[in-house]
């Protein structure tokens, strides 16, 4: 199918890393098949952290080869180093998304690096992927961490940020995600930010992530989807958060950008009635959790059917 949008499943990932409870190995990959199964082109899995950071991700290479079997999505992992990127080439993952933050004090909290020292790593990442012909198409995104503001430093200059992505395709990301990590941004924001950041990009994918912190998530992505991005991320249920943003709660919540998406003639390619297992597998894990969500609570309007099943359909 056609996809005008890409939607980015980070529930296994964003979604897990703020949750006390421990998601059994076999849970989270039922969960990552059922997000298979409605259609997500591609999910973020796992994180390759340090266990002693964030224990959730302790199984994270069993999580990467379980998931690599599943047909249909393209699997993707969060690395903060060059360590985390090996175990994660080496697990066959094809997809790296390596984050760093714009914000100094929060790249500190999060990674305990300076971003030059962050770079750095990357830089690392790039040698790494060159080394060995198997690596050589796998996919690495950059990652903007506090680009439209930090709990921390507060303001994060655009200017700065821009600064960021240039250095990142210099050093050879193939692609660019910028994230509202705290939740600060309004659309206009977003547009500028956005508007910019495509121009340098040229023909590499700028992506979107943000968190519906404070209720213009959604908004948030109509002032991207103005400025050409065509990429986003979002969780079920709008789980999610920075354990080092505090009160940075939820991600955009997936059924509700796809309804945004589809209602305005956007092809994801996702099933919204399949992927309410996912919701179904994320809450039976998760008790303690809050789930957010309007259109699971509301359902489609009257008569209305997204275009990808219209598609599908035909
Ligand atoms: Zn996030």
């Amino acid at each position: 199918m056609q996809r005008d949008v890409i939607v980015r499943e980070v529930g296994l990932r964003d979604g897990l890393q703020l949750v006390k409870t421990f998601v059994p190995a076999e849970t989270k990959l039922a969960w990552a098949r059922a997000v298979a199964a409605a259609g997500i082109p591609e999910v973020e899995v796992t994180s390759f952290v340090p266990a002693k950071v964030i224990a959730q991700f302790a199984d994270a290479t069993e999580i990467a080869k379980g998931a690599l079997k599943i047909p249909g999505p393209l699997w993707c992992v969060l690395v903060p180093n060059r360590k985390g990127a090996e175990f994660a080439l080496d697990a066959g993952i094809r997809k790296i998304n390596f984050v760093l933050s714009v914000s100094e004090g929060h790249n500190q909290s999060n990674v305990r690096k300076t971003t030059d020292q962050s770079f750095d790593e990357f830089r690392q990442i790039v040698e790494l992927k060159s080394s060995k012909p198997e690596w050589k198409d796998v996919v690495l995104q950059g990652c903007l961490a506090t680009s439209l503001g930090c709990t921390i430093e507060g303001h994060v200059p655009p200017d700065r940020v821009l600064s960021f992505v240039d250095r990142y395709l210099s050093l050879g990301a193939d692609e660019i995600t910028l994230a509202d990590t705290v939740g600060y941004a309004s659309p206009s924001e977003v547009g500028n930010l956005f508007h910019h950041a495509i121009r340098l990009a040229g023909k590499k994918p700028v992506y979107a992530h943000f968190h519906d912190t404070r209720g213009l998530g959604l908004a948030n992505v109509v002032g991207a989807l103005e400025a050409g991005v065509r990429g986003f991320d979002a969780s079920t249920g709008g789980l999610g958060g920075c354990p080092f943003a505090p009160g940075a709660s939820g991600n955009i919540v997936m059924e509700d950008l796809v309804f945004l998406l589809e209602k305005e003639g956007l092809k994801t390619g996702v099933d919204l009635e399949r992927y309410r297992a996912v919701r179904g597998i994320a809450e039976k894990a998760l008790p303690e959790e809050k789930f957010y969500g309007t259109i699971r609570e509301a359902g489609l309007p009257k008569g209305f059917t997204p275009p990808s099943r219209q598609e599908a359909a035909e």
